[in-house]
């Protein structure tokens, strides 16, 4: 007999600047997946894209998460820490022909079918390209006809035609640095992650991933997308909209909110109690089944 392997979540922010409130939500709703069965919770720093991270957003994101009581298990994992591994691994893709430089630019891509379709999918352009380009490329991934499905422990099943609706896909930019899509993979795998909480935006990414995890044969992990905090205009939280980073000095104040958020209805006699207390009564009464279905939910203040 096996034994159940343990649940392992993580959380990985972005370090562009400090967290904001729609963050801290994913956040705690990994957190609560993770220890209400007893599970390990990761953190991650995705900070490959290096000119988008601003300096001091990794510590501050630490310290926040700390000041919510959210603290995570094991060493930090800093994403710039393993380029190298990304890029055994591309190699490989590479020698197997998986992959092929690109040289398009969003310019060309758009000036051919204007008008003529919204959809994104890259046309292929440089597949059959034979030679190593003299000027600088991305690295694309050859995407074939399969049809990715899965059951989303929140949203349902989703079901995505990958050669439709995503074509092939850049697992390295023109600019060197490693695809989210590409990197977000391989550090699952390397965490040896098996459930993944994260928002609703990022739903329609995960048939990428779920490729990739077929092509390198990894295991692909339980999906959980759960819903983004929006602003009264229905616009998600984010520094674009403005949204405030989060005072430190009454985190109690923001769990209660964003555990009602979570609409696990906290009880309003723990309004006052500190975040650890707050956070033990929220990891024994975890019930996400009250999300399903949800893409946003929204707040007010
Ligand atoms: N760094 C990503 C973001 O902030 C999260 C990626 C993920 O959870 O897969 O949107
Ligand atoms: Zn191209």
């Amino acid at each position: 007999m096996l034994d159940k392997q343990p649940a392992i979540g993580r959380f990985a922010p972005s370090p562009t600047g400090p967290l904001h409130l729609g963050s801290i939500y994913t956040a705690l709703a990994g957190f609560l997946q993770a220890r209400s069965q007893q599970g390990l919770w990761l953190l991650r720093i995705d900070d490959l894209d290096s000119p988008r991270n601003v300096k001091g957003s990794a510590d501050s994101i630490l310290k926040t998460l700390e000041a919510f009581g959210l603290y995570w298990d094991g060493d930090v994992y800093y994403q710039s820490r393993h380029i190298d591994i990304y890029n055994d691994v591309i190699s490989d893709l590479q020698t197997n022909k998986l992959v092929y430089p690109c040289t398009c630019s969003r310019k060309t891509l758009t000036a051919g079918d204007r008008g003529q379709s919204q959809s994104d999918v890259y046309p292929g352009i440089c597949r059959e390209r034979q030679t190593l380009p003299d000027v600088p490329y991305a690295l694309r991934i050859k995407a074939d006809k399969r049809i990715i499905t899965f059951q989303d422990k929140l949203q349902g099943p989703v079901s995505h035609n990958l050669a439709e609706q995503d074509g092939d896909f850049i697992v390295k930019r023109k600019d060197r640095i490693i695809a989210y899509q590409f990197a977000v993979v391989i550090d699952d795998d390397l965490q040896h992650v098996n459930q993944i909480v994260r928002g609703f935006d990022l739903l329609d990414e995960t048939p990428k991933q779920m490729y990739l995890q077929q092509l390198l044969g990894f295991h692909t992990p339980g999906y959980m997308h759960v819903p983004v905090i929006v602003d009264e205009q229905g616009y998600k939280l984010s520094k674009q909209t403005q949204a405030m980073a989060v005072g430190l000095t009454s985190p109690h104040r923001v769990i209660f909110e964003l555990l009602a958020l979570l609409k696990q209805n906290p009880p309003i006699e723990l309004q006052q109690a500190p975040v650890s207390e707050l956070l033990s009564w929220a990891v024994e009464h975890w019930n996400p089944d009250v999300l399903k279905n949800a893409h946003a939910v929204s707040c007010d203040f």
